[in-house]
């Protein structure tokens, strides 16, 4: 092994899935007998008990006034949200298909908010009928809305999404500061509050939201409280008292080598500190902070098996049935810059007696098709189960599923 080897860096340690006889378990089932189970490869599972393992933390960790919402575009499977919907205390959602599965998943419309750009006149009506929050992004939206409320005889109800003049440092995907297309930038607020006063909409709350996929606690903690402090400050211009904070989250999870965990200690202790000045300054708000793939994005596997192996000029090659159009993010074009290999194993190898460096790759005519890149890992064979950890975000949804016109991928909550 050479210096630079040595010395690079590694996937942090993936301990959230067992190990039995040699074999990763899933929702307590040896992957192999999960994979019968289930009936095909490739297919994503994503387990009950460390979804509640992860809420469970997270209540530790942050105040008990704080309030937690899934935002289910980073997983929308119906099961998984049911689930989620019993665990958290609000859901966001981002279209009127998302808005659907939250309510089918038994979520309090009054609980439920709607973000996003250019949301359709036809959600909007779908978003005023349900009663639920809409964080309005736009001059444009509030005239729709007031529209809708005329026509309907509903108050809609909502909160103005801010593009705030801040960015969320060395975040995987910035959202916030700059010129965006979300939310109303901060200094044409003013304007927008006087709308939706003029117009008789229900005024709730603000909606701030820097960025996604971060990892430097230091940088969410000043994210959440320069967003407090300009929402503060908007309030003062509000038609209403604020009831509802949404702070927004960016917690991001170890992907690639080198990567930590995020360390959620000063994010609370700021977070408390936050709660607390609420408690003086805006009485009757409720402080939500809501999270995606920290929710959700390590409680799921990728599983694909390998249909073939083959050599070409000294590297090794594992084909597999299952590749970039169902996990586009492993394939290292779902916004990355540098493609890095996801944290990948050979699920019924665990305890391998010979380890090798192969690239694993998926069954379309495409070099993008690539789900590791000469990564070390157990000596394979045709039939073995590759499993790809950190799957549970941003996995099949993300994925462009009918690239190729290969079979369907299965989804299962074990
Ligand atoms: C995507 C999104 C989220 C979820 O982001 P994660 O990085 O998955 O936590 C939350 N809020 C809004 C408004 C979003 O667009």
């Amino acid at each position: 092994m050479t210096q630079s080897q040595r010395l690079a860096p590694t996937h942090a340690p993936l301990t959230a899935f067992a190990v039995r006889d040699g074999e990763l378990l899933v929702g307590g089932m040896p992957l192999s007998r999960l994979a019968a189970r289930v009936g095909q490869t490739p297919f994503y599972a994503y387990e009950r008990r460390l979804l509640d393992e992860r809420v469970g933390t997270l209540r530790t960790v942050l105040p008990k006034a704080l309030k937690l919402h899934y935002a289910i575009k980073a997983n929308p499977m119906p099961a998984l949200v049911g689930h989620m919907a019993r665990l958290v205390d609000g859901l966001d959602v981002a279209s009127g298909g998302e808005l659907k599965v939250a309510l089918d998943a038994g979520a309090d419309p009054r609980e439920i908010s709607f973000a996003g750009p250019g949301k359709r006149l036809g959600e909007l009506r779908q978003a005023v009928a349900a009663g639920i929050l809409v964080n309005v992004e736009s001059f444009g939206e509030v005239s729709s809305l007031a529209a809708i409320g005329d026509e309907t005889g509903l108050t809609p109800r909502v909160a103005v999404r801010v593009n705030p003049d801040f960015e969320l440092k060395s975040s995987g995907m910035k959202m916030g500061g700059g010129a965006r297309q979300f939310g109303v930038d901060a200094e044409q607020v003013p304007q927008l509050l006087a709308e939706i006063a003029a117009t008789g909409l229900a005024f709730e709350g603000f909606h701030l939201f820097a960025g996604s996929q971060n990892l430097r606690p230091e940088a969410i903690v000043e994210a959440q409280a320069r967003s407090y402090e300009l929402a503060a400050r908007l309030a003062e211009l509000a038609p209403a008292p604020v009831r509802f904070l949404n702070l927004g989250g960016g917690f991001g999870i170890p992907y690639f080598p080198g990567e930590q965990p995020l360390d959620l200690g000063p994010i609370g202790d700021n977070l408390a500190g936050i709660v607390e000045r609420a408690s003086r300054e805006l009485p009757e708000a409720e402080l939500v902070v809501e999270l995606g793939r920290f929710l959700v994005g390590e409680a799921g596997v990728y599983v694909t098996r390998v249909i073939d192996r083959k050599v070409s000029r000294g590297q090794t090659f594992l084909v597999c049935d299952g590749g970039l159009h169902q996990h586009l993010a492993a394939s290292g074009n779902f916004g990355q810059v540098i493609r890095k290999n996801y944290p990948l194993v050979i699920g019924n190898r665990m305890s391998p007696a010979k380890r090798e460096v192969v690239s694993v790759v998926g069954p379309l005519c495409t070099p993008l098709d690539l789900l590791a890149e000469r990564m070390e890992m157990a000596e394979a064979d045709v039939g073995d189960l590759v499993v790809i950890f950190q799957s549970g975000a941003y996995g099949l949804t993300a994925s462009p599923q009918a690239f190729l016109g290969h079979p369907p991928c299965v989804e299962v909550l074990v």
